[in-house]
Order: structure tokens, then C-alpha cells, then sequence
């Protein structure tokens, strides 16, 4: 074993021993001879405990341990550290800038355990409240975790979105004759991009190219026949393909669609696709209505193209209203007034659903009764006074380890709706944590089930529900499922839409707000909802201040 790794082991040792709040002498020294050991000018492998002993700044102790670990790999009090760390934890340790106090803090105060549930707290804005943080560690933070979420090629696509949007302005003023289009994953408006694509069409292909490719656009650029290579500078691949203006449609849709989808289509097809002068005439050669770019996935929209039933898909401005938000009397930023007035003045929305935390969600300074109270005279208060712009009592409540709600029923029907989320125990088994969610659907106090599998794109996989259980309990009990429009959420997953939509369950599209910036992520709500083909009538937050009121009326428990 070279002396890299040894002292990589050895500072490892160090930290887990300082996480574990062990003798800080015995870290100090271990952190020399780590340092040590990385220095010196001789492989330390070859030398017997004794002779390692004799090094200045090993000492005993340490010369036992490396001569434990060139003999059996490991490190036998390493190991007992290690069994006691999630392994999540020790991969935040080697997160360069936070350091083991800082993890132990994150770990056992904030009960974090994994590099996702981090990044995630962080937008919540958990970091601030504890100990030895601030905003400007937290931004840290949140900087460090997405380069090594960057760093595996995979983007979120609204950490794309503003580059794409530059690139493609920049690719128009160097080719302005040229038809432009956003290709693949990209115009598919797809959660995760793997690559930016660009079609650029133009009667002068040749003279084209050889203008990208001296334009220095992109990094590492290179050019393969009609393609410019290269990254953006946060390194996102991407790809420029310059075609003549007979071969621009054809190629849309061929690089638009997902190879399933574009196979379906075409075998639909009887001779040629050149010179299309649009892509609806292809559609048509087909006998399909044109699709829309989210909706070309695999074959799942087809035969509604087929039959002229393709949904009307909805729109950002079909929004009147925002459900799922928190304020200053959970984890929120602003306060309940500021929140509204932005909906009100800003986003020019009709309703605030404000659901802060309920209690057991002690980390996010969830509600006891005494403060639920008090935020609903609040909100009383603000209605007078908002001119026809409505706040409804929300909460978030936890959905407990029983799949029950967070208060008694004599506080949950004061609520004029409920969202009801798991927050804890994500590590339950896909059969009990099924049930659990049951359990909390049926609940006729529950209104909308918040983002039902706890993931985080890119970090945190959900944990495994039966989403047709679930979704068949959402139809059976008349409960609406959020779609979480925090682009690292995106929960309930596109994919289920459907099969929601088919049971006549509506979902709702809830940004999960913590500041007033936080609304805009409905943005990401809806390119997803058209992803799984949501229309207007079946978004819950669709509905105007009037139809809601009625809802969430009809929806309450009579007495
Ligand atoms: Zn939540
Ligand atoms: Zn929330």
C-alpha cells in the first residue's frame, strides 16, 4: 500500500473518532501523522511497528494501527466507528468545508443522514437554525453538493434551464438565417438532462458549421461531421447538429422524441419524411394529432393521437391559486403576510394555501396547537384586510409512523384542508410504508397526499410504495395528490399521472414554498404535470377562489 492511502485512511480515522467526540488528543495526533505519512520522502510499507514508531509524529499508537491495516486491510477500531455511521454520514465527512463537528450537528440535530436529505435541508433552510451554521455556510453547502451531483453528468433540469436558454440565444445570433430548435431530453422537458441538444437547420450547412466552430461557443469544442461538440462551463454536454432546411422537420422529430416513441410513430408511416415542411404533417402521415414534445415518451400517448382525445395540457397560467407553502411560523423565510401579498401583487393568484409544519416536525419548528391557534386568528386578521384575496388554514402534518395525522380531531377540523406528508422513518419496508400512506389517505380529514415518496432527484431515491394502492385509496376517499413542484422533488413522479387521472383523482401542483421565491417553482410543477398529461380541469389549484372554497367544503367531515 502506497502512503496516499494510508493517510487518506488515517485522516478518515481521525474525523470519525472527532464525530464520535473522542479524545481530541488522539485525533490531533492522528491528524499529524496523517500529514506526516503523506510527507514522507520513502514508501512507510516497507518499515516493521518498530522502526514506524521511531518516525517523528507517528508515535505507538499509530504505527500499531497502519501495521494492522498493511496486514489485514483494515483497522479494527475504524471498523466499530464505521459500524455506528450511516454510511451517508461518513460520505458527508468527506465533503471538503464542513468538517465533523458540523456533520455531528447535521447528523444528530437535524437528524440528517444522507448527502440528499442535506441538500434538501438546505432548501429548506433547516441549516440556518442550528448551531455553528449560517446563511453563507449553508450556500456553501448547497454549492459543494451540486459540483458533485454535476460531477456524474446529470443535470436538474432547472439547473439547466437558465444556460439553455443563453446558448440558444447565442447559437441564434450566430446563425440568425437558420431554423433553431431545442432537441431531446431537453424539449421533452425530462426532470434530469444527460445532454443539451440543439437542431440547427440552414441553407448553408457547410459555411454554417465551419461559423460554430470557430465561435468558441462551447468548451472542449470539437466538431464531428455535421455536429459541434463540447460543455457548457458547468460541464453539460452538448450537442449541435446543422442540417439542411429539407431534413430540419424529419430531424425535429427524430431527435425529439425517445427512441420508442419515434419508432411508433414511424411505423405508422408509409414512405419518405424529407421535406416535411412541419412536424403536424408528419403526425398526420401517421393519422396522429400532433403530439406535444413532453408527451413523446415510449408509446404511452399514442392512441389518444390516435382517437383525437390527446389532453389539453395545462398551462402555467391556468394557476389560480398556490396550496402547500410556509411562512415564518414553520421553516419559512418570510412571513405569512409578506407570502400572501406576493401571491396577491406579483403571481396576480387568487389564494394562498399556507400549511407550516404540524408538531411532530420538531426540526422545522412544526405548530403546537397553542401556535396553530394563533396562526389562525393571524390569518383571520390578513383576510380583512387582503381585499378579496384569500388565505385558507393549511398544515402540513406529518403522517406518523400509524398513519395517522399529527393533532386530534378537535384541532384537524379547524383546518380548511389538510396536506398530509411523510417526514420520518423513510426506511420502512414498500409493505408497511404502503399501508402507512393508506392508513393517512383514509383519514377523512386528509385533503391532498404531499409528495408521496420523499425523493430527491439526483440524491435520494424514494422509498418504494404500490402506487396503484395508493392512487385507488386517493380515488376511493376523494383525496387529491400533490405534485411537488421543488424541481428536486417533482413528486409524484409523471409517470403515475395517468393512472391517477384514469381513477379520476386530481393532483394538485404545490410548490412547497419556504420563500416568496419559491412559488416560481410551480414552473417546474406544470412542465411536469404536462409531462404526465394533466389539463385544466383536473388541477386541484387550477380551480378559482369560489370553486375551491366549495371543494374544500364538500371535503370536510359533517359533524
Ligand atoms: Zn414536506
Ligand atoms: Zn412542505
Amino acid at each position: 500500500m502506497e502512503n496516499k492511502p494510508i493517510a487518506r485512511t488515517l485522516r478518515l480515522l481521525g474525523q470519525l473518532m472527532e464525530l464520535h467526540d473522542e479524545n481530541p488528543f488522539k485525533i490531533k495526533s492522528l491528524a499529524n501523522a496523517a500529514f506526516k505519512v503523506d510527507k514522507l520522502p520513502f514508501q512507510i510499507a516497507i518499515k516493521s511497528a518498530d522502526e514506524m514508531e521511531k518516525i517523528e509524529g507517528i508515535g505507538k499508537s499509530t504505527a500499531t494501527k497502519i501495521a494492522e491495516l498493511l496486514e489485514t486491510g483494515h483497522i479494527t477500531e475504524m471498523q466499530s466507528l464505521l459500524d455506528r455511521t450511516p454510511e451517508g454520514v461518513v460520505e458527508m465527512l468527506g465533503i471538503k468545508g464542513i468538517g465533523p463537528k458540523k456533520v455531528a450537528t447535521i447528523w444528530h440535530e437535524l437528524g440528517i443522514e444522507t448527502v440528499g436529505e442535506l441538500y434538501y435541508a438546505c432548501n429548506e433552510n433547516r441549516l440556518i437554525e442550528a448551531k455553528g451554521f449560517g446563511l453563507k455556510t449553508q450556500d456553501e453547502i448547497v454549492k459543494i453538493i451540486e459540483f458533485r451531483m454535476a460531477s456524474n453528468g446529470k443535470f436538474l433540469y432547472a439547473r439547466v434551464e437558465q444556460e439553455a436558454n443563453e446558448l440558444f440565444q447565442k447559437l441564434k445570433n450566430i446563425v440568425p438565417d437558420a431554423l433553431l430548435s431545442f432537441t431531446g431530453e431537453y424539449r421533452r422537458r425530462c426532470e434530469i438532462i444527460t445532454e443539451l441538444t440543439f437542431l440547427a437547420g440552414t441553407e448553408f450547412q457547410d459555411a454554417d458549421i465551419t461559423i460554430l466552430a470557430n465561435s468558441g461557443l462551447l468548451n472542449d469544442q470539437s466538431v464531428d461531421g455535421h455536429h459541434i461538440k463540447g460543455e457548457t462551463l458547468n460541464g453539460l454536454l452538448v450537442d449541435i447538429e446543422v442540417t439542411s432546411l429539407n431534413l430540419f422537420y424529419s430531424k425535429l422529430f427524430r431527435r425529439t422524441g425517445s427512441p420508442e416513441h419515434v419508432q411508433a410513430v414511424t411505423a405508422r408511416i408509409v414512405g419518405s419524411l424529407d421535406h416535411t415542411e412541419n412536424e403536424e404533417v408528419i403526425y398526420k402521415k401517421a393519422g396522429l394529432d400532433w403530439m406535444p414534445p413532453e408527451l413523446r415518451e415510449g408509446d404511452a400517448f399514442i392512441a389518444k393521437a390516435a382517437s383525437n382525445s390527446l389532453p389539453h395540457l395545462i398551462t402555467y397560467q391556468d394557476l389560480k391559486g398556490t396550496l402547500h407553502n410556509h411562512s415564518t411560523w414553520s421553516d419559512g423565510v418570510h412571513t405569512l403576510e409578506e407570502m400572501a401579498l406576493y401571491c396577491r401583487d406579483e403571481l396576480k393568484l387568487q389564494y394562498l394555501g399556507m400549511c407550516d409544519h404540524s408538531q411532530s416536525a420538531f426540526y422545522a419548528k412544526g405548530l403546537t396547537i397553542e401556535r396553530v391557534l394563533q396562526q389562525h386568528e393571524e390569518i383571520e386578521h390578513l383576510n380583512k384586510k387582503l381585499g378579496g384575496f384569500h388565505i385558507f388554514k393549511g398544515i402540513e402534518s406529518d403522517i406518523l409512523n400509524d398513519g395517522s395525522l399529527d393533532y386530534p380531531e378537535e384541532i384537524l377540523k379547524r383546518f380548511d384542508f389538510i396536506v398530509a406528508s411523510v417526514h420520518s422513518n423513510l426506511k420502512m419496508d414498500k409493505e408497511k410504508a404502503t399501508a402507512r400512506v393508506v392508513k393517512a389517505v383514509e383519514n377523512s380529514y386528509t385533503t391532498i397526499l404531499g409528495h408521496p415518496t420523499g425523493r430527491l432527484l439526483l440524491s435520494r431515491k424514494g422509498y418504494d410504495l404500490d402506487f396503484k394502492k395508493i392512487i385507488d385509496a386517493c380515488a376511493a376517499n376523494n383525496v387529491v395528490i400533490e405534485v411537488n413542484a421543488n424541481p428536486l422533488r417533482l413528486d409524484l413522479d409523471w409517470r403515475w399521472h395517468q393512472y391517477a387521472l384514469e381513477k379520476g383523482v386530481k393532483l394538485s401542483i404545490n410548490p412547497d414554498a419556504h420563500r416568496k421565491e419559491g412559488f416560481l417553482d410551480m414552473h417546474y410543477g406544470v412542465l411536469a404535470a404536462r409531462k404526465g398529461g394533466l389539463n385544466r380541469e383536473m388541477c386541484l389549484n387550477a380551480l378559482s377562489l369560489d370553486e375551491i372554497k366549495k371543494v374544500f367544503e364538500q371535503k370536510k367531515p359533517k359533524a
